[in-house]
Order: C-alpha cells, then sequence, then structure tokens
C-alpha cells in the first residue's frame, strides 16, 4: 500500500478536511517507531501511554505466539481458560483490600461503562433506586463512550456538543485544601442519596491536562465517599502498572477503593484489554435467586485469550525487570530536565510526577506546526490542550529520555516566538 493516500480512513480527534497525509509506521522496537520512508522516531507518549516495556518485548511476544497457535480467541460466554482465570486471579493478589472479581473489558471505556453499570445496579440490587448519578471531577477524563463522556469535565471540548444528550452529573473541583476539602466533603453528603459512585483518576488526570494532586487529596476525597456511604471508583486506565511510581497510583494514599479499571498498560501496549475489578461487596450484591440481579454486560472479545497472554507476560516483566526503579530514575531526570523550562516565555507550569513531565503553557496554537517540529528532532510528541508532556516507555534510556527533553527545550522558545509574532 505504499504511498497510497489514506482514503478509507477516518482517524481519530481529527479534522479531516485539509489534514496532512498522516506519517506511516511499518515497525516498532525498544522505545521508537520506524517510519515507511525509514525514519526513526523515538516515542514520548508510549503509544497513548500503552508500551510500558518499550515496544515488542520479546517475553510478551513469545507468550502471545504461543497463545495465537492454541486459541487466539474464544467467547468467553460460558467458557473460561487458563490465561483468563490465571490473570484475574494474579490482578486480585496484587491489587489492595477485597478487589477480587474482575470482570474484563476490550477497551478503557468500556470497563468504565461496566464500573459504573455495576455502581448503579449495586443500589438497585439493594432496593435503593434513587442513586443513579455519579460524582466526578474537574480536568477529570474517563473516555469517549456516552456514560464515560458524561463523568468527564463538562467543559472538555466534545461535551457541550452533547449536552442534553448525556446524564447530568455532580461535577466538582478536586480538593486542594482545608477549605475546598469542606465543601467537597459537604457537596457529597447533600447528594448523597442521588450519587451511586464518586469516579477519579488517582494522582495524575491524565487526558484532562496532565494535572496532579497528592496522595493526602486522594485520601479525602476515599474518606469523603466512606462518610457518605457512596461507592469509590478509581479509574486507572491511564497511570496504572508503574507510571507514578508506583504499581498503582491509589496506593500511595492507602486507600481502599470498591471498583477499580485498568487498561492500557495492561498488556503492556501489545494488545487490547481492560478490566473493571470489584471488591467481594460489591460482587455479592449481584448474587441472588433473580436472574435479573446479575451483571448484565458482556463484550463480544471480553477476556480474550491472546490479551489475557500478553498481560500474563507483561505482569513477569514487573517481577523480572527493574521497572519501579526505572520509574524513579525517569522522574529524577524529567525534574532536572524540565525543571529549568518554568521560566521560558509562554510556559504557565512544569509538573513531573513518576514517569510523567508536563510544561504547560498559556496558549497552545500552531499545534500542528509543533507536532511537526518534534517529528524533524526524531520525537513522537502529541501536545494536547495547552500541554506539551511525555509519558514514555518505563524502559526508555536515560541518551532517549535526553533527546526527548532536549527537543522540547529547543522547540519550545521557537514554538513561543511564533505565538507572540501572532498574537
Ligand atoms: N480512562 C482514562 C483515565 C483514560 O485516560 C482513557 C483513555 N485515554 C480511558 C479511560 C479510555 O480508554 P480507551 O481509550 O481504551 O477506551
Amino acid at each position: 500500500m505504499s504511498g497510497v493516500p489514506t482514503a478509507h480512513i477516518w482517524l481519530p480527534y481529527t479534522q479531516m478536511q485539509g489534514h496532512p497525509e498522516p506519517l506511516r509506521a511499518v515497525r516498532t522496537g525498544g522505545s521508537r517507531i520506524i517510519l515507511e520512508d525509514g525514519r526513526e522516531l523515538i516515542d514520548a507518549v508510549a503509544s497513548w501511554w500503552t508500551a510500558c516495556h518499550g515496544y515488542n518485548h520479546p517475553h510478551i511476544v513469545m507468550a502471545m505466539e504461543k497463545q495465537l497457535n492454541a486459541m487466539p480467541h474464544v467467547m468467553f460466554g460460558g467458557l473460561v481458560h487458563e490465561p483468563a482465570e490465571k490473570l484475574a486471579a494474579r490482578l486480585a493478589l496484587m491489587l489492595p483490600g477485597a478487589l477480587n472479581r474482575v470482570f474484563f473489558a476490550d477497551s478503557g471505556s468500556v470497563a468504565v461503562e461496566a464500573a459504573m453499570k455495576m455502581a448503579v445496579q449495586y443500589r438497585l440490587n439493594r432496593g435503593d433506586t434513587g442513586r443513579t448519578r455519579f460524582l466526578s471531577f474537574r480536568d477529570g477524563y474517563h473516555g469517549d463512550t456516552l456514560a464515560a463522556m458524561s463523568v468527564t469535565d463538562p467543559d472538555e471540548g466534545m461535551h457541550a456538543l452533547f449536552k442534553g444528550y448525556l446524564p447530568e452529573q455532580v461535577i466538582a473541583p478536586i480538593p486542594r485544601d482545608e477549605q475546598s476539602n469542606a465543601t467537597f466533603r459537604q457537596l457529597l453528603h447533600e447528594r448523597r442519596d442521588q450519587v451511586a459512585a464518586v469516579i477519579v483518576e488517582p494522582i495524575v488526570q491524565c487526558a484532562g491536562g496532565m494535572k496532579m494532586h497528592d496522595a493526602a487529596t486522594l485520601k479525602t476525597i476515599a474518606a469523603a465517599a466512606k462518610e457518605s456511604g457512596v461507592l469509590l471508583i478509581c479509574d486507572e486506565i491511564a497511570v496504572n502498572f508503574g507510571r507514578t511510581g508506583t504499581l498503582f497510583a491509589h496506593s500511595q494514599a492507602g486507600i481502599a477503593p470498591d471498583i477499580i479499571c485498568l487498561g492500557k498498560a495492561l498488556t503492556g501496549g501489545a494488545i487490547n484489554l481492560a478490566a473493571t475489578v470489584a471488591t467481594a461487596d460489591v460482587f455479592d450484591a449481584f448474587l441472588s435467586d433473580r436472574a435479573e440481579d446479575a451483571l448484565m454486560h458482556g463484550p463480544t472479545y471480553m477476556g480474550n485469550p491472546l490479551a489475557c497472554a500478553a498481560a500474563n507476560a507483561s505482569l513477569d516483566l514487573f517481577d523480572t525487570e527493574p521497572r519501579l526503579q526505572q520509574v524513579a530514575t525517569i522522574e529524577a531526570q524529567l525534574q532536572r530536565d524540565l525543571a529549568p523550562m518554568a521560566t521560558l516565555p509562554g510556559v504557565v507550569d512544569v509538573r513531573v510526577k513518576g514517569a510523567v513531565g508536563a510544561v504547560q503553557v498559556a496558549d497552545l496554537h500552531h499545534l500542528d506546526w509543533l507536532k511537526a517540529q518534534f517529528v524533524e528532532a526524531g520525537i513522537w510528541l502529541r501536545p494536547f490542550g495547552n500541554v506539551i508532556y511525555t509519558m514514555p516507555p518505563l524502559t526508555v534510556t536515560p541518551a532517549e529520555l535526553s533527546e526527548i527533553t532536549r527537543a522540547i527545550a529547543e522547540i519550545l522558545p521557537r514554538w513561543s516566538a511564533l505565538e507572540s509574532d501572532t498574537r
């Protein structure tokens, strides 16, 4: 297909009119994407935050090859298989508290939908019919399907367009000090008879602009949910598996969510898989002698054996390779390299947490120009909203990471000059 324009492809989040031909990827390896024209790009965003072990890790590839030959897929309705059983058992063992019942999904958004459905039905099955809303946070993002969109920040682009179609939720700012803690607790208390669950991205709200909060904030949110008798859903899809410095982000606060959503790096970035994990208490509410109390959800490809095999291999790597140490090294380097950018014109804030580094600017125009500049510098980096950020593979080498941060340092001043020229 070399040289044939993408006449039949509809790209994500893209105004297709007049859009330049996208780059063509032909191979990946380590932290790199190889293009059809032979250029190699260091992936500063790990393919939408999935490729935590870098690309094509031989341990994952081998596990998938083995599974591919035995059984690439079989339906999960009425059948189970070893890769899924093993993965569910491992996740239950790794997760805190009573989070031990794993519902597999095929994407993060679907995992969030399943979590929301679980929370509402948890109440219904107990005869409590009024709790159908969710409390979610400003700058939050939970996916592109409609229920997931409803708990995403309402000022986020596509939201306004779908107003009236999306269920209305209770949206609160992330509480960050004593006063906002009290306001948050009061809001949740007042709305507790309507709210089925609080849903939060722990530690870093990623797609909403790489906004960070500390463990104390998360503790406050969890305590307020408990106080008001409302379930807590932690959406760790973007931050799970080491991204913020611990295997799971919420464990930095020592809290025990009722439901957790996992995805993205779950398979080490090799194939799509997500999971919604519930506590025994949530699961028990679905046990009864009435068929209608069952969870009525079942994505066609849920529990796909090939994806489960990849995820099992990915979990092995967290045991056998020093991923969390690598995150600590990345964090230190990002802090060192990005901090000086805080004083550049146009820069509003520089934030680092684990293997997430973000440079927030006042206004981000010339997005296509900026992306092209990074490609020219040999870096695959995708600024959005008002942030230029990196979430590299956790296996990125210090030299590769230097190339990423050097490109940001060189391109930022040129971008800022361009912005002030057009102002
Ligand atoms: N939740 C969070 C926190 C996410 O960052 C994303 C994806 N960026 C999703 C849910 C949705 O996941 P998916 O794109 O796999 O549907």
